[in-house]
């Protein structure tokens, strides 16, 4: 049982899944986030791979300010992905809102309604930055064993 756990932790360093979410941000860290996919920074060659259902993803790539309609999303999304797992916030909207600060329609920022574990500052962040954050949420992911980290109630609710 230790073996295959450690062997898992091995897989999870070697080669982690994202999944990748907007919650109502203008696009232009999602376009900084499709560039590391791309030729030139290609992080798949790295076994970085981008996945499609929450369920297979060990880091969830948050950009945007967490709108009321995406929301509800956000937090099935979470709910939906394995144990252990690691949040990485995207760009200034899902750390502070941005400018997206004081809109009626805004529940962000992110930190509360999910646990943030890594902050990539940028409006948009550079595609080199978001490298170094999914490092660092590796790292993190490499060493933490399943905890219950449940969804924050939010304040707007
Ligand atoms: S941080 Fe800037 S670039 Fe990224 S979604 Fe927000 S406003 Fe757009």
């Amino acid at each position: 049982m230790r073996l295959i756990k450690k062997l898992v932790s091995m897989a999870r360093r070697r080669s982690p899944w994202l999944f990748h979410l907007n919650t109502g941000g203008c696009n232009g860290c999602d376009i900084e986030f499709s560039a590391c996919l791309a030729p030139r920074y290609d992080v798949e060659q790295a076994g970085i791979l981008l996945v499609g259902s929450p369920r297979h993803a060990d880091i969830l790539c948050v950009t945007g300010p967490v709108t009321r309609g995406t929301r509800a999303a956000l937090e099935t999304i979470y709910a939906q992905m394995p144990e252990p797992k690691v949040v990485v916030a995207l760009g200034n909207c899902p750390a502070t809102c941005d400018v997206f600060a004081g809109s009626p329609a805004i529940e962000g920022p992110l930190d509360r309604i999910l646990p943030v574990d890594v902050y990539v500052p940028g409006c948009p962040p550079r595609p080199h930055d978001l490298i170094k954050g999914v490092a660092q949420a590796v790292a993190i992911l490499a060493d933490q064993q399943p905890r219950d980290r449940r969804i924050i109630e939010g304040v707007n609710q």
